[in-house]
């Protein structure tokens, strides 16, 4: 893809008769309890970029009256909305690009009535992945990851978190995490990059665990933060994979090589998250199984819990993560996709908010603040991203819906019609 080609150079963009835009206006912090329902509606609206930021956004009534859009106008692009939905880019906070083959093998297993445990007992699971990963080269992966980074904008996703964690050797995840950087450079969203080393014991380290997370703690961290090839570290804490007391390890080295923290936890079983806390982790992901004292102690952090359903509907599963228990308790709440081979092959956000209204009990409002701002606050990015506000970075998505409750309505079906991205109009563009 030619980036200059798909986003042809615009100083200035007019988004106009917009029939709902969805703001999300507010103070830089994630949205928690009642507040997370408010996504800072406004009908009949207009927004106004330029140099890559938003400069102004509301009524059309308005945004057209003011003297600086009344003189330069003809200079403007201007894009008639038609009555659709604006919202702000969608940012998918959880994703596992870098593999380089579906996992058939665990699918048709799985439909069989093996258990997830189960799989990964017989060789399947993540292990299976490694494999394929460690024989790609670089190049391979990065087109990997940039063929799904592009069906993650076609469906109005326009900052995505990307992880590691399927090479588990130094050598095989700072060549996932380049080729992170290798299809970033080539896409025109923002992606943020995760270090996920600490995903499952590598099978040469079966029964010497502590010493994987050795080589993790002691070379790989350092040499992706000397490489500036991550911005944050994350660990699957579970049985099965790392121990709390490993966790701890492995989020001390990422802070000791000045990077931020994240964790896959109480996905199968609870985990007391105080001390895992106590390093100020960006987000903790699954939270399937939280225990009730913990979410008290969430309520009064920064750290958000971000809620990955389509793994739970992937998995087959009946229960999803509480999301109601969590909201109504002060916890900061996100959606990501958890993109992957094994328990997540989408990279639609809409489904995601779909499977959030649908089983989940979260209203239409809530799913799109916590795909939106929420998500934001989990890459520590709210203060450029989530929101559609004089300043921040002009990533909007243009929905082909009258109504922004018909995102999750639609399920399985991709209503984006178009992103924008830094100001500039990009794929899906229909006219
Ligand atoms: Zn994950």
């Amino acid at each position: 893809m030619n980036p200059s080609r798909q986003f042809p150079s615009n100083p200035y963009l007019l988004l106009a008769n917009i029939g709902q835009l969805l703001t999300l206006r507010g103070d830089s912090s994630p949205r928690r309890g009642a507040a997370l329902k408010e996504i800072g509606l406004i009908e009949d609206a207009a927004v106004l970029c330029g140099g890559g930021r938003i400069i102004a956004a509301g009524p059309q009534r308005a945004i057209l009256r003011g003297p600086w859009l009344r003189k330069n106008r003809r200079k403007l692009r201007e894009v008639d909305c038609g009555g659709r939905v604006i919202l702000p880019g969608l940012i998918d906070s959880h994703t596992h690009p870098v593999f380089y083959e579906p996992r058939l093998l665990d699918f048709e297993k799985r439909i069989a009535g093996a258990s997830y445990q189960e799989i990964a007992a017989a060789g399947g699971g993540i292990r299976s992945s490694v494999a394929a990963v460690r024989k790609a080269t670089r190049k391979q992966l990065g087109q990997q990851v940039l063929g799904a980074l592009k069906a993650m904008l076609e469906q109005g996703t326009t900052t995505v978190e990307a992880k590691s964690g399927y090479g588990l050797t130094a050598e095989a995840e700072i060549k996932s995490l380049q080729a992170i950087r290798d299809a970033a450079r080539l896409w025109p969203g923002a992606v943020v990059s995760t270090l996920l080393a600490a995903h499952v014991v590598p099978p040469e380290f079966a029964g010497k665990e502590d010493q994987y997370v050795d080589v993790v703690c002691r070379e790989i961290i350092p040499l992706a933060a000397k490489k500036k090839l991550a911005e944050f570290v994350d660990v699957f804490c579970e049985h099965g994979a790392f121990t709390l007391g490993q966790s701890e390890r492995i989020f001390a080295s990422a802070r000791a090589a000045g990077l931020g923290t994240r964790a896959h936890v109480c996905q199968f079983t609870a985990s007391k998250l105080h001390t895992l806390l106590s390093y100020q982790p960006a987000s903790f992901d699954h939270m399937d199984c939280v225990a009730q004292e913990d979410i008290g102690l969430l309520a009064r952090e920064q750290t958000v819990a971000t809620l990955l359903p389509a793994a739970n509907y992937f998995l087959g599963h009946s229960e999803f993560p509480d999301a109601r228990r969590l909201i109504d308790s002060g916890v900061a709440v996100a959606l990501a996709t958890d993109y992957n081979p094994g328990t997540s092959p989408t990279p639609s956000m809409a489904f995601v908010i779909s499977l959030a209204c649908t089983h989940m009990k979260m209203s239409p409002a809530e799913a799109i603040a916590a795909s939106t701002m929420n998500a934001a606050c989990a890459l520590r990015l709210q203060e450029r991203k989530g929101s559609i506000e004089p300043g921040k970075d002009a990533d909007l998505a243009l929905f082909d819906v009258k109504d922004y409750r018909e995102i999750g309505y639609w399920f399985a079906w991709n209503r984006c019609r178009q992103v924008i991205m830094s100001g500039q109009l990009g794929l899906n563009e229909k006219s």
